[in-house]
């Protein structure tokens, strides 16, 4: 019934947990820096910019995909809205193409945000990436939050007038990878960026009047640089005084460069209980800021380190301390079971119901694994990397 299923354009493989229902639109491709140890993501791919032509073409693909639903809404008798009926129509057909299908989701929920791909954006010409934000606006006016992810070295470069330049032509918010206010964490990670960097970028970001996203890495100092990490961290982020800290765990799979680190025993990873030792920390030297801090990543151990500075400090303390002061054997049935997905916060544990199978699930991994329990907890969370 729709005319152009195949129609069709391009889109890069991440984006933040919170963007999940945004419309992703690829304006570089891949990483310009690439080298961080900690990140598997971009790897042996090449970065490229694309040019304002491309992404216009982009967009202009975008609205049609958008005229086609409303189209195949009115033929289907959905009367133009993007119901579940249409929805199901999409996506219960192979004959449309991806991209197709993320429009017509991203009508479907109707938030209207779109997210800016890959890596690091803010490395295109001030007047380029305005451009496309322009044509976004005027080819898709109701579009409402425009975000993307950008290097705090290339952030620092702009100058303040150029960040609100890009705000006055729609963007909102900045997601950053900060991961360590650590000049020696930095340094050891070939983050390439130095702490005074990270708060220059983000201060001018916020002069910009830009909404600014910082996402931090529990673990990432390991066994050796733990306590410089946390509170380094801690003072970065009081410099910066960021609308949002994200918390994202480091995870070592086999696949990501640092684990070379590991193996010559340069690296130690935290445990799951220094990592809590270390987030602690960090939370506890928080001072002076209004950030709303978030943990909605799947691997980090607690999602309810999570609220608005000043005030939910302590709560958020003493979600870690809930974990911290379990007995040994709970702090196992907890980990098992937020690593399966299926806890959230230490309260989890006490659902009777979900705690039986995670203990039969416990019981058999003993007998199948003996010396294993371990290994199989990391193998779970490293599945969603
Ligand atoms: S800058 Fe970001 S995307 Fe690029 S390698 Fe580092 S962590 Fe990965």
């Amino acid at each position: 019934m729709s005319e152009n299923k195949n129609l069709d354009f391009e889109q890069g493989p991440i984006r933040p947990p919170n963007e999940a229902r945004s419309l992703l639109l690829r304006v570089t491709r891949n990483c310009s820096w690439n080298q961080c140890l900690f990140c598997p993501v971009y790897k042996g791919r090449t970065f490229s910019r694309r040019s304002v032509a491309e992404v216009q073409e982009d967009i202009r693909t975008i609205k049609k995909i958008i005229e086609d639903l409303k189209d195949l809404s009115w033929k289907t008798g959905s009367g133009g809205e993007i119901d579940d009926a249409v929805i199901a129509r999409v996506f219960q057909s192979a004959a449309y193409s991806q991209a197709y299908r993320n429009v017509a989701a991203w009508m479907y929920y109707r938030e209207f945000n779109v997210f800016l791909q890959d890596a690091n954006n803010l490395v295109l010409p001030t007047a380029e990436l305005k451009a496309m934000l322009d044509f976004l606006r005027q080819e898709v006016p109701w579009v409402n939050r425009i975000t993307t992810y950008a290097r705090a070295k290339t952030t620092a470069r702009k100058t303040v007038e150029e960040l609100q330049s890009l705000r006055l032509a729609g963007l909102d918010r900045v997601h950053l990878g900060l991961e360590s206010g650590s000049d020696r964490v930095l340094a050891l990670m070939k983050k390439g960026v130095t702490a005074a960097e990270h708060i220059e970028a983000g201060r001018k970001l916020k002069a910009a009047g830009l909404s600014v996203s910082e996402y931090i890495m529990p673990g990432l100092g390991g066994k050796e640089l733990w306590e410089d990490h946390a509170l380094e961290t801690a003072r970065v982020l009081n410099a910066i005084d960021p609308d949002y800290i994200r918390i994202r765990s480091l995870r070592v799979p086999d696949r990501i460069p640092l684990k070379a680190l590991v193996h010559e025993g340069t690296f130690t990873p935290l445990t799951d209980d220094e990592a809590a030792e270390e987030l602690r920390l960090l939370i506890d030297h928080l001072e002076g800021i209004n950030s709303t801090v978030t943990s909605d990543h799947i691997m980090n151990l607690l999602e309810d380190v999570s609220g608005k500075l000043p005030q939910d400090k302590g709560k958020m303390l003493a979600a870690i301390d809930a974990y911290r002061f379990l007995p040994p054997e709970e702090k196992l049935i907890y980990r098992f079971g937020r690593r399966g997905g299926a806890y959230r916060s230490v309260r989890d544990l006490e659902d009777q119901v979900l705690r039986k199978k995670i203990e039969r699930a416990i019981a058999e991994v003993r007998t199948q694994h003996p010396e294993g329990l371990e290994t199989f907890l990391n193998e779970l969370v490293d599945q969603y990397i």
